[in-house]
């Protein structure tokens, strides 16, 4: 049985008291939410806060990226995992497709901060999704295949118990177009195929592979009713805690 996991991207939005605003309003909505596990990604700035304040529930902290170093160096700007978990983060999202587009991240990078966030002891959400024109171009399958390829490469089979996929189709975010249940099926399935090649059976049967690409309230459900649909990565609707706690508490 795979737990579902639903999880917040805030990217670039809320300040600190606004953070811990959202995050505390959030709390109670979801407390009885056990079928699920639950994340929120707030900015680096306000994760040692936001993890304290609801540390005992069932609420986790993400980072939305990591560096792909754990050693303690000159590495201006960036954050190592070990550090994101000394402030309390369980979960890092790692190759969000803005992070691909707008600053240069690759399947290396991708497989580096995989594997740094893993040796500090975090469960990495890999992100992978095809751009609109390689999806009419009838290319998304292998797409989304080389970046998983890539992207989760040298990965154990203990180390695949804390990956987390997240398919994100690049023009189905923030632009208010899902993908249809059957598309987000049709390449869920794809990705476990692919996982069961390179990991084998046993972990692609039990890796958990997320939708992500404007899902809101509405359409949680009939995303969830699909076999390889296992949880969602949200952005837009996560930002205020009562449509995220819709899509948390959502009915099957
Ligand atoms: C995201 O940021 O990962 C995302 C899926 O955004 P949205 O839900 O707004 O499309």
């Amino acid at each position: 049985m795979r737990k579902p996991v639903i999880a917040g991207n805030w990217k670039m939005y809320k300040l600190l008291s606004e953070a811990v605003d959202t995050a505390l309003r959030l709390k109670p909505l979801v407390a009885n939410a056990n079928h699920c596990e639950i994340v929120i990604a707030p900015v680096f700035t306000a994760l040692k806060t936001v993890a304290d304040r609801l540390e005992g529930s069932n609420i986790k902290v993400a980072s939305q990226d990591c560096a792909a170093q754990n050693e303690f160096g000159a590495h201006t700007g960036e954050v190592a995992p070990v550090m994101l978990k000394d402030v309390g983060c369980s979960y890092a999202i790692i190759g969000h497709s803005e992070r691909r587009q707008i600053y240069g991240e690759t399947d290396a990078s991708v497989n580096a901060k995989t594997k740094a966030a893993l040796s500090a002891d975090l469960k990495a959400i890999v992100c992978v999704g095809e751009h609109l024109s390689e999806r009419e171009a009838g290319s998304a399958n292998s797409v989304v295949e080389t970046q998983l390829n890539k992207g989760l490469e040298g990965l154990t089979v203990d180390d695949m118990e804390r990956i987390i996929i997240a398919y994100e189709p690049v023009w189905a975010i923030g632009t208010g177009k899902t993908a249809t249940p059957e598309q987000a099926q049709e390449m869920h399935g794809h990705i476990r195929q692919t996982v069961a090649k390179t990991h084998g059976d046993a972990v692609a049967k039990d890796v958990r592979i997320l939708y992500g690409g404007s899902v809101k309230p509405d359409n949680i459900a009939e995303l969830m009713s699909q076999e390889d649909v296992d949880g969602a990565l949200v952005g837009g609707a996560s930002l205020e805690a009562d449509s995220f706690a819709k899509i948390v508490n959502f009915e099957k």
